[in-house]
């Protein structure tokens, strides 16, 4: 699936929730998350972050590493 990472950190951006195409997104008191179990890869969101703050949880940047585990662990709780 696909990540939210840190520079979405109190953006009011939802140009990438308004594409993508299955919901995945879950809204955080401070970002979006990525439910990791609804997210079909499909990219379309990855173009439209103005913050660039979504990555393949294979092309994280190792310094947002932890924003993996933390997307899932949110996203179910929203
Ligand atoms: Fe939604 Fe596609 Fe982005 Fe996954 S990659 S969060 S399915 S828009």
């Amino acid at each position: 699936p696909h990540v939210v990472a840190e520079p979405c950190y109190e953006c009011k951006h939802i140009d990438c929730v308004v594409v993508c195409p299955v919901e995945c997104f879950h809204e955080g008191p401070s970002m979006l998350y990525i439910h990791p179990d609804e997210c079909i890869d499909c990219e379309a969101c990855v173009p439209e972050c103005p913050e660039g703050a979504i990555y393949h949880e294979d092309q994280l940047p190792s310094d947002w590493a932890p924003f993996r585990d933390l997307n899932a662990t949110m996203a179910r709780q929203t």
